[in-house]
């Protein structure tokens, strides 16, 4: 069976191995972050919508459940956010329900935490991952860019909300945008946001591949250790940098043949990650780990164009 909504399973370090399970169409979300690694947002919305019958979710999940799967995690993410997903409270039931005995984890960016819907519908993942950039309005619409009328005060009281109902885990992320967020004013105001939300674990992260605006750059190991001791001055909760800069999942974990056709597609036209997981009938997520490590080895170069960055084959 050809999977549409299922990805992976893909391993990160954060979740092991893990089964990514995408709700949403390419990119719908109520933020369109400059670092967005799946580019620009095209669908602005809060919106909440079914854009696939769940029960051809379910049908791909039974299929690849067959073979009963060594998994550390089943985790909605994707190019998009997934609480936009408005059966997600089912889906969520449904794995509890069939599959008992694997954790489920959320990707999420929080925003709809505000309707206590949403918050009721994900009580029962293990673990959830929001995201919280800023503290104050102006570095919110500077780096995650939400759709007209959403304040940042409402994405922590969201947060804080979820934090009292849920008896699950909390990673937080925090993303580094450096001269953006990593000012002692902006730190200061995250710190008390996340006093209040009281994740059980912060993560700093910092640009590992294009994001949606070049002006973005990656934070160096000092910038992310400067706001980490900021930060671990005023908190109780463990803070981790999560350094992809210099963590590889190496070449040999990717499949040589996709490889070998992105190799081939790139040598002779330069290509989004969005067209390449066209052709290649993948999700964006499996191409977008492949052009990382490949990036890594210096085999690509990204230049930012109109339509997006295009990925070119250089050796
Ligand atoms: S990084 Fe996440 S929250 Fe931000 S625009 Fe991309 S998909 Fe949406």
């Amino acid at each position: 069976m050809k999977y549409k909504r299922l990805f992976g399973p893909v391993s990160s370090r954060r979740l092991g191995k893990s089964l990514g399970i995408d709700l949403v169409p390419y990119k719908y979300c109520p933020l369109n972050c400059v670092y967005c690694e799946v580019q620009n947002t095209t669908h602005l919305q809060t919106t909440r919508e079914e854009f696939f019958a769940a029960e051809d979710i379910y049908a791909e999940l039974d299929d690849f459940m067959k073979t009963a799967p060594e998994l550390d995690y089943i985790t909605f993410s994707g190019a998009g956010e997934p609480t936009l997903y408005s059966r997600i409270g089912e889906i969520i039931q449904y794995i509890k329900a069939k599959y008992p005995q694997y954790k489920l984890a959320l990707l999420t960016n929080g925003v709809l935490f505000g309707d206590s819907e949403v918050l009721k519908e994900v009580l029962p993942c293990d673990l959830i991952l929001p995201s919280l950039d800023a503290a104050t309005d102006a570095v919110y619409q500077k780096i995650n860019r939400p759709r007209a009328g959403l304040a940042v005060a409402e994405l922590i009281q969201g947060l804080i909300n979820l934090r009292k109902a849920y008896q699950g885990k909390m990673w937080l992320e925090l993303f580094i945008v450096p001269g953006v967020n990593d000012n002692k004013a902006e730190l200061s105001a995250l710190s008390e946001a996340l006093s209040q939300i009281q994740p059980d674990l912060i993560q700093l992260n910092s640009l590992d591949r294009p994001g949606s605006e070049a002006w973005v750059e990656a934070a160096s190991g000092e910038e992310l250790e400067a706001a980490k001791e900021f930060l671990a001055a005023r908190l109780t909760q463990p803070i981790e940098i999560i350094a992809k800069v210099k963590y590889s999942n190496g070449m040999n974990n990717i499949d040589q043949e996709l490889v070998s056709f992105i190799q081939a597609t790139l040598s002779r036209r330069p290509s989004t990650a969005e067209d390449l997981a066209k052709m290649l009938d993948i999700h964006i997520n499996e191409v977008m780990k492949i052009l990382r490590e490949l990036l890594l080895a210096h085999k690509l170069e990204a230049e930012r164009m109109k339509r997006g960055v295009f990925y070119k084959w250089i050796s």
